[in-house]
């Protein structure tokens, strides 16, 4: 049996350009793995099976993007044998917080070491599998472009922690970016430096997907607009959001910050910056 972490990831920073042919607009961010984290158990069984504990509205069966992996490792493998994937989900759903693809790369890499593929077919297959995959395959600090198939690691970056919080309303990452088109693709506007950690002053902040997320969902401007006057610093959107952050010195701060939030959030809590994307804590 494998254990596997699988971490979310925020973004600091993301542009994006216009529809292409393929229906994909390009991106152009900074990734940050952190330490929040799913945990999946996979193993050989006498029958297929996935199981999600701790819910949330995860699809359960073979349209999970952790059972999706198993099936395109053992494609590729030329295998049938039956697992059974235990999947505990601690990363808010459709949150921005990129947790499905989390679980996808962190199910290929457990996959390929039952079934033995190459390293190279599972970094094919990360790519087939989803836009944010392969960022989750390598994880750590990393620039990502194109669809999301181009990930450029960074040297870790640290001396911070973040306050994040998820307002209590779910987005779909494909209406965000239709909306986007609607707006005519708007620019993210610039985050105010001085709540910048030394280490990232001078990178590009800006969210292109949050001005048509908030046109979707405006409660998530409420809640940034009151985090900003509770916090008194800027709050940044991940992704196509709802999920919000604001940077901290340390856990310290980064607590008391997550004390005092509104009630009602779908998830409050502190994360750390992770140097990487799975963490395979035990094989037995
Ligand atoms: P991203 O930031 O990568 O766009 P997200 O964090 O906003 O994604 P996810 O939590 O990955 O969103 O969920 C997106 C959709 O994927 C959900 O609607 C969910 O039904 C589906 N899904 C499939 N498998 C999983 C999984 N293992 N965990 C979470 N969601 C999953």
């Amino acid at each position: 049996m494998i254990r596997i972490m699988a971490y979310a990831k925020v973004n600091f920073g993301l542009r994006v350009g216009s529809r292409r042919a393929d229906g994909f607009h390009p991106i152009f961010g900074r990734f940050q793995s952190i330490s929040v984290a799913d945990e999946l158990a996979v193993a050989f069984s006498e029958t297929d099976e996935i199981v999600a504990k701790h819910g949330g509205p995860v699809p359960a069966g073979r349209h999970n993007l952790a059972w999706l992996a198993i099936e395109a490792v053992r494609r590729e493998a030329g295998s049938r044998r039956p697992v059974t994937v235990t999947l505990t989900k601690n990363i808010p759903v459709a949150a921005g917080l990129g947790g499905g693809s989390a679980d996808c790369a962190a199910a290929l890499v457990a996959a390929q070491r039952l079934f033995g593929i190459s390293d190279e077919s599972v970094a094919d297959l990360s790519r087939e599998l989803g836009s944010d995959v392969p960022f989750c395959l390598a994880g750590g600090y990393a620039q990502v472009s194109g669809r999301g198939e181009r990930v450029e690691q960074l040297s870790p970056v640290g001396g911070f922690a973040l306050a994040l919080v998820v307002p209590p309303v779910e987005l779909s990452t494909s209406d965000v970016f239709r909306q986007w088109d609607l707006m005519k693709g708007p620019q993210g506007s610039e985050v105010d430096t001085a709540s910048l950690p030394t280490a990232l002053r001078g990178e590009d902040f800006r969210n292109d997907l949050t001005a048509p997320a908030l046109a979707l969902r405006p409660e998530v401007g409420e809640w940034q607009a009151e985090l900003r006057t509770r916090w008194g610093r800027d709050v940044m959107m991940s992704g196509s959001g709802p999920s919000l952050f604001a940077f901290a010195l340390d856990a310290g701060e980064a607590t008391d910050m997550v004390n005092d939030v509104p009630v009602g959030a779908r998830f409050a809590g502190v994360a750390e910056p992770v140097a990487t994307g799975w963490m395979m804590p035990e094989i037995s």
